[in-house]
C-alpha cells in the first residue's frame, strides 16, 4: 500500500509571515489523508498552544463527568427521596427556596411534561454541583476531582 500525492499547495499562513503547506494524499483504495506544514514560528506556536488547551479541555471535561458519576450514584437516589411525595408546591419550595430561577409556574409546566422524578433527575445530572449545594451535601471525594480540575 503506499500513498500517493495528488494535492500540494502552499499558501500564506494566517499572520501573514510565512507559510502554510498543504498535502492531500491518496492510497490504492482511494482513501484520503491530509496534513499540513506550518512554515511560521507565530502561527506554529499558536496551533501548539491550540492544540495543548484543547487537551487540557478534555481532560478537565471527563474529570467532570468522572465527578458527576460519583455524585449520581451517591447522592441520586436521596436527592429524588427528598422530592418524592410532595405536591409540585412544596417541591417547587424546596428546590428552589421559594425564590430563584425557575418561577413556580416554569416549574410547574416542566414538571407537568416530564413528571417531578424526572425533572429532578434531569436537573441533578445537569448541575450536580448545585444539587449537592442545595442538601449540603460536602462530599470530599467529588470536592478534590473538582479541584483537580481547576488545577489543570
Ligand atoms: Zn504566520
Amino acid at each position: 500500500m503506499s500513498w500517493e500525492e495528488m494535492v500540494l499547495e502552499t499558501k500564506p499562513c494566517w499572520c501573514g509571515k510565512g507559510t502554510i503547506t498543504y498535502r492531500m494524499e491518496m492510497d490504492d483504495w482511494n482513501r484520503t489523508q491530509n496534513s499540513r506544514e506550518i512554515n511560521c514560528p507565530a502561527c506554529l506556536e499558536k496551533e501548539n498552544s491550540e492544540k495543548a488547551r484543547k487537551q487540557r479541555e478534555e481532560k478537565r471535561k471527563a474529570i467532570h463527568e468522572k465527578a458527576k458519576d460519583l455524585a449520581a450514584q451517591r447522592h441520586l437516589e436521596y436527592w429524588l427521596s427528598l422530592y418524592s411525595g410532595l405536591n409540585k408546591k412544596a417541591a417547587w419550595q424546596l428546590y428552589t427556596s421559594g425564590k430563584d430561577y425557575p418561577s413556580l409556574g416554569t416549574f410547574y409546566k416542566h414538571t407537568k411534561d416530564e413528571g417531578l422524578q424526572n425533572y429532578m433527575r434531569r436537573f441533578f445530572l445537569s448541575d450536580f454541583e448545585d444539587a449537592l449545594k442545595k442538601m449540603n451535601i460536602i462530599d470530599l471525594e467529588i470536592k478534590e476531582l473538582l479541584n483537580e480540575r481547576e488545577r489543570i
